[in-house]
């Protein structure tokens, strides 16, 4: 079946997240590698407290190969800022690691992944958490409150408040109900990645790069400090 399992490393390997960083390079397992530069892994401690998960690479990312690098990152860094945070200090990564784009004569217009995508990439996710081990992880957007959640979320529904795992729908990967404890991640030899003996929290939020889309500025300035609320609730949950 389709999806990154069997380029997930072996043993040990699967607990580093170095070596999920390099195997991730070689992943056919959606078609995104195809058409992208590279895969964009994560940046940040490998002991972070507090993970933030995007969508997925955008067109600066994917020529660089590093996530949130363009203007959605600088806006990111500002949010954190404004929240108290270092971007040091906290781990980034993305719920789908290639840029999906629709060539547009010389442009690269962004287009979000597909659920199956979102599904085909989620071992990365899972692996990447587990071995971080963070007490809290803010899922950016509609499509990264899918993977962390494992249910389709509405962020403005949801956002502003902690949600707890414990008691989650079982299809999320970081779910203690999920099949072997976050059973989709489970690597090819039965290891698992060691499980936080408390399952991360979850904060969900908007995604920079909507801000970037509002133009009217009293509405974007609300946006922002709404984003940054968001932030600093994740970080004190994370204390
Ligand atoms: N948007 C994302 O979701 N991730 C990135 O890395 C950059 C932009
Ligand atoms: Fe593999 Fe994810 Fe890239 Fe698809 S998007 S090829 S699953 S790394």
């Amino acid at each position: 079946r389709p999806g990154a399992q069997e380029w997930l490393p072996r043993g040990r390997a699967v607990h580093d997240v170095e070596a999920l960083d390099r195997a991730a390079h070689d992943c056919h397992g959606c078609e995104l590698w195809a058409d992208a530069t590279q895969v964009v892994f994560s940046r940040g401690p490998h002991d972070a407290r507090l993970a933030l998960v995007g969508e997925q690479p955008g067109d600066h990312e994917d020529r660089e190969g590093e996530p949130f690098v363009g203007p959605a990152g600088r806006l990111l860094d500002d949010a954190l800022d404004a929240a108290g945070l270092a971007a040091d200090d906290v781990y980034l990564t993305n719920a789908v690691k290639h840029f999906r784009f629709e060539q547009r004569g010389g442009r690269r217009l962004h287009k979000s992944p597909d659920v199956a995508h979102v599904r085909a990439c989620l071992p990365w996710l899972t692996a990447e958490v587990a071995a971080v081990g963070p007490r809290v992880v803010v899922a950016m957007g509609a499509t990264a409150g899918r993977a962390v959640l494992g249910r389709p979320v509405r962020v403005t529904a949801e956002r502003g408040r902690v949600l707890d795992l414990g008691d989650a729908e079982p299809a999320s990967p970081f779910s203690p109900g999920a099949p072997g404890g976050g059973g989709r991640s489970e690597p090819p030899d039965g290891a698992r990645p060691p499980r936080p003996t408390d399952a991360p929290r979850v904060v969900l939020t908007t995604h920079p790069s909507a801000l970037l889309r509002v133009r009217d500025r009293a509405e974007r300035e609300a946006a922002f400090a709404a984003l940054v609320d968001d932030l600093r609730l994740a970080a004190d949950a994370a204390d």
